[in-house]
């Protein structure tokens, strides 16, 4: 089964990466995407899957207040993550996690490979390595992120996971990740 032109190789990728319009008001880096991240994994014939974004779906665009972009952005991380915890918010925020957790399972059944989960660090609700919190940048994973990964646990399944911010370490960071896998000749990052 499957033995077609597919390469059975997946990594799943925050939203903004690929979109960089759903992201919170100032924080763009790029008008549409980080291609760089694009062409690294198409060069690699590794399927980019693309995770929903939590605070598009449930705070919208302007993440609730149009005025968001005036204060600095830890401190409107801040009151994202804030505004994400609430119930009604959180509830949504696992159904997410649940249908990103789905797709990982179908993977796995079929013997697919997944390369890894990245995330984008500082970012209250898809951060891995550092979040927002208390108006500063923090050791730990955002709300979504720690949803999925709280999820994988108990389903006994360890996806490698890595935290980007902007372009920072990209390279070395992206190599890492595919040198834990069967994957040879890592390609090169162009920015
Ligand atoms: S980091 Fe996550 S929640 Fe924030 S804009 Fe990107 S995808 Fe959306």
């Amino acid at each position: 089964m499957f033995n077609d032109g597919r390469s059975k190789k997946v990594v799943f990728i925050a939203h903004c990466f690929l979109n960089q319009n759903s992201i919170s008001d100032g924080t763009a880096i790029y008008p549409s995407a980080f291609r760089s991240l694009i062409d690294y994994f198409l060069s690699a014939n590794i399927g980019i899957v693309q995770l929903p974004c939590p605070e598009l779906f449930c705070l919208g665009l302007d993440r609730g207040d149009i005025h968001g972009a005036d204060r600095s952005v830890v401190v409107e991380n801040t009151r994202i993550r804030s505004e994400m915890k609430s119930k009604i918010h959180n509830v949504e925020l696992i159904k997410l996690a649940d249908y990103v957790v789905q797709q990982i399972l179908e993977y796995k059944k079929h013997n697919f490979e997944i390369v890894g989960i990245i995330g984008a660090n500082r970012s209250p609700t898809c951060g891995v390595d550092t979040t927002s919190n208390d108006n500063a940048e923090v050791n730990g994973m955002g709300l979504f992120i720690n949803e999925i990964s709280d999820q994988l646990s108990r389903e006994n399944i360890s996806i490698p996971m890595i935290g980007l911010k902007g372009n920072e370490n990209i390279q070395e960071k992206l190599d890492q990740l595919l040198c834990q896998k069967t994957i040879v000749n890592n390609p090169k990052i162009t920015i």
